[in-house]
Order: C-alpha cells, then sequence, then structure tokens
C-alpha cells in the first residue's frame, strides 16, 4: 500500500501529508464514514509515512519510501510503533483484571485472529471477520493505556489505531476517554468507525474529525481492474462498482469467478418464493441447494443482491424510470416483477431481508434463517397481491 494505492479519498491524503509536512499531527483522529471506504487503509498509511525514515518529500507531499525496514514492517502490520486494535473474542475465564486481550484465547482463536490480521495487512480493505469478536473490551484499551503512559523510542511516532471503535463496550469506552484526556507528546490515536453517532460524545470531542468519502463508481470499478487477481471484464466492472454503492469492501465481496451463478441463484431462490401454487417443494429444495455447501458468505452476498435487487425495483415502482435501475441487466425481469406485483410493499420486504442478514452475522444456521425469510416475503407479497384481485 503506499497513498497512491488508496482507493479515492483525495482530499484526505492531501490533508493528512500536509499535516505530517507542517509538523502538526494531533494527539487524537477520528476517521469517519460508512464501511468498506477506506478509512483503515488511510489510518495505516498514515502511520507508515510518519515513522518511515526515508519518506519522500516534494510540494506539499509526504510519501513513505515503501522499501525500508519500517515501512516493510509497517505494511506486515508487525511495526512496534504502528498498534491495530480490533474486536475480539472474549476469552476464557477472562476477568476484568486480565492483561492483554489476548492473553486467555484458545490456540485456535489466536489462529484466527492472526490469520484475520494477515490478511489485513495483505489487504487494508479486508473486513476483518473473527467469529465471536463482537467487543473492544478493557483489556485492548488497558493495554494502550500502558503504552501510551510509556516514553518513547525517541523514534518515530507511536500510532494505535481502533479499527471499527463504536465496538468498544462501555467499560472500554470509559476507560479509552481516560487516555484520550492525558496525550502523550510522542502518540497519536486513530479511530475508524463507519458508527460515528454510537460513538460517546466525550471521545468525539477529543478527537479531529476527519470525514472519508463515499467512493465514486469509477474509482471502484478502475480498483477492481486494476487490483483484484482475477480478470474482471468491464462491464461486469461497471456492475459491481454500482451494486456496491461506494464500498470497495463490498465490491471485493462481489467480485469471483461464480458472480453471474450467485445472481442467478438470488433470481431462481426469488421466484420459487413467489411461486403461487405448489411453491414448498421448489422453494425447499432452493433452499437446500443454497444452505447445502454452508458457505455464509456466499450466502451473505446472495441476500446482499437480494436487497439490492428490491431496493431496484422499488425505485422503478415509484418513479417508472429505469434509469434508477442499478442492476442494468435485469431492468425487463425487474418490469415485470413490478406489473405482477403492484402495490408490494417492497420496503417491508427489504427489511426481512436485513434481518436476516443480521441474523446470518450472529451465526444463525442459514437453513432457518432462509426458511423464515422466504415464508415472511411470501407473506408480504403473496398476501397483497390476493387482497388486490
Ligand atoms: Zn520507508
Amino acid at each position: 500500500m503506499s497513498w497512491s494505492q488508496i482507493i479515492g479519498q483525495q482530499r484526505i491524503k492531501s490533508v493528512l501529508q500536509r499535516v505530517i509536512t507542517d509538523g502538526r499531527i494531533a494527539h487524537a483522529y477520528m476517521f469517519w464514514g460508512p464501511q468498506g471506504i477506506g478509512k483503515d487503509a488511510l489510518a495505516l498509511e498514515f502511520a507508515k509515512a510518519v515513522n518511515c525514515p526515508n519518506s519522500i518529500k516534494m510540494d506539499g507531499e509526504y510519501i513513505a519510501c515503501d522499501e525500508c525496514d519500517s515501512c516493510r514492517r509497517a505494511r506486515s502490520l508487525q511495526h512496534p510503533n504502528i498498534k491495530f486494535i480490533t474486536a475480539l473474542p472474549a476469552g476464557k475465564g477472562e476477568d476484568r483484571k486480565s492483561r492483554s486481550p489476548l492473553a486467555k484465547l484458545s490456540d485456535e482463536q489466536l489462529k484466527q485472529v492472526q490469520d484475520q490480521l494477515a490478511q489485513k495487512a495483505a489487504n487494508p480493505y479486508h473486513r476483518i471477520a473473527i467469529p465471536n469478536a463482537n467487543a473492544i473490551r478493557i483489556a485492548a484499551i488497558r493495554e494502550i493505556k500502558q503504552g501510551v503512559a510509556l516514553s518513547g523510542t525517541g523514534k518515530g511516532r507511536r500510532f494505535y489505531i481502533v479499527s471499527n471503535a463504536e465496538n468498544m463496550n462501555q467499560e472500554a469506552a470509559n476507560a479509552f476517554l481516560k487516555t484520550l484526556e492525558e496525550p502523550s507528546p510522542d502518540v497519536t490515536i486513530v479511530l475508524t468507525t463507519s458508527r460515528r453517532d454510537q460513538m460517546l460524545q466525550t471521545i468525539r470531542s477529543r478527537c479531529q474529525d476527519v470525514r472519508c468519502a463515499v467512493l465514486s463508481d469509477d474509482e471502484i470499478a478502475d480498483a477492481l481492474r486494476d487490483n483484484t487477481t482475477e480478470t474482471i471484464s468491464d462491464e461486469n466492472a461497471r456492475l459491481i462498482a454500482r451494486l456496491a454503492n461506494g464500498s470497495y469492501t463490498r465490491a471485493l465481496s462481489l467480485t469471483g469467478d461464480d458472480f453471474s451463478e450467485i445472481r442467478g441463484e438470488v433470481v431462481d431462490f426469488f421466484r420459487a418464493m413467489l411461486k403461487r401454487r405448489n411453491y414448498v417443494l421448489d422453494l425447499y429444495a432452493q433452499i437446500e441447494h443454497i444452505a447445502g455447501d454452508k458457505d455464509r458468505k456466499r450466502v451473505e452476498q446472495m441476500l446482499t443482491l437480494l436487497l439490492l435487487w428490491l431496493r431496484d425495483a422499488f425505485a422503478l415502482s415509484a418513479s417508472g424510470n429505469t434509469d434508477a435501475v442499478v442492476n442494468i441487466d435485469q431492468v425487463a425481469p425487474m418490469q415485470r416483477f413490478v406489473e405482477n406485483f403492484p402495490g408490494a410493499d417492497l420496503l417491508a420486504a427489504s427489511m426481512k431481508v436485513e434481518e436476516a442478514l443480521r441474523y446470518l452475522k450472529q451465526n444463525v444456521q442459514i437453513h432457518l434463517t432462509l426458511t423464515r425469510l422466504a415464508l415472511e416475503m411470501r407473506s408480504i407479497f403473496i398476501r397483497k397481491v390476493s387482497r388486490a384481485a
């Protein structure tokens, strides 16, 4: 990663480089904006550039050399000055006094954590997913607090990057506030969050506010063509960029050879769900098929696509204007759908899909989640139609 590999965010990149050049680096920042737009990537690059001893400075730019030992360590998330903090699972027997958030984790949990951090290092747009990692707990904040209190090595500036900081539980947030109140001259804390409204006002007010922009379709499509290992057609890159709705992380989750296949499955599932008669066998066969390989990520992709499809149908039924449709290759079936299900409550249906996505993230069984969703969707669509008839 280097500044040039960070997608879009031109304004923020310039601001951060200017801040380093002018020697006005603040004690705490809050990088905020929707998920998947590169907040962690910006924070990591910022920390790397500040710490690189061979950085290149010209015309207000401040660029890490990307070759020295410091840059290499920063890239692999192994830099002694740069700590990356993320939500972790609770360790067995962990209590309030636990020194390190990793201390009580099982070998298997540690392996999952290391694996996810390695993926993050390889791709700062990777969204870390560790099973049962639902909070940033007090032990992690205590580590920051101890680190901040230590005097530095005199080499570079120490960074604590708290990713998805809204995951701090209340106890952690309160302890963190105290750390913010006692800044150390050579330490910078960067919080990243897509849920700024969930952060304590007292924490927000002590951080420099850095609002990160949603990415444009062109920025995402270009990045997909440049960065992904598999070849991706222009048409697919554009389509995925539009479906990703400003989030490169979501765009990445939609790439892969089987993008069209997954979309086909979504349409089949939806069709089976809306069959007027004799739907049971067909619908259950579809659910068996989807849930069969127990690939949670793939099912999440499918439901995300279903959600986007419903949003399009809503836009189409509200405006009648096909320009509003994101699934550009689905205009004809969508028009038929809107004609066949007039007055269907598409917003209620979308909410059901969002709920199912939440269940999947909470580890609810795939089979159960899909069955429930299908039956709820049926009751939304089919009832409306028979009432209208
Ligand atoms: Zn360097």
